[in-house]
């Protein structure tokens, strides 16, 4: 459990409500919000599985750090941990984009769209990583 701030390094911090299982703290001292994952193992399995997901779908592990806020390291050990390894897929182009709510509707109500590309939406903090793969890939948004 955390209990300083990583920005200022006080100690005077305060609970501020839940985000994506994560619970959500304040610093008193210089109003940082940060987040860190709410107690027990359910959500770090969550957190691998997605990481591992990602990494399997192609994204880097520099890339798997920004978009899940986990260390590259850790994802590097999940991978060795999990004996994970991706098939050589170099005949396809994956595109992905952070997208709203309502960018993702339009997305998917474009009945071409999602016969033409294999689709996968993973949320992510508050807005959608949609990962399109496949030779059909468009460019989008
Ligand atoms: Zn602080």
């Amino acid at each position: 459990m955390l209990n300083s701030c990583p920005k200022c390094d006080s100690k005077d911090i305060t609970k501020a409500g839940v985000i994506d299982d994560r619970q959500r703290y304040k610093c008193k001292e210089c109003n940082y919000h940060f987040t860190v994952a709410k107690s027990g193992k359910s959500t770090d399995v969550q957190i691998v599985k997605r990481a591992l997901q990602l990494y399997l779908e192609g994204l880097s592990y520099r890339e798997i750090e920004s978009l899940l806020e986990v260390s590259h390291v850790s994802v590097m050990n999940w991978v060795k941990k999990y004996k994970v390894q991706r098939p050589l897929d170099q005949s396809h182009q994956i595109d992905r984009h952070v997208l709203g709510h309502d960018d993702v509707v339009k997305l998917v109500e474009d009945r071409g769209f999602l016969h033409d590309t294999n689709v996968l939406i993973s949320r992510i903090n508050g807005h959608y990583m949609v990962l399109t793969f496949g030779p059909q890939s468009k460019d989008f948004v």
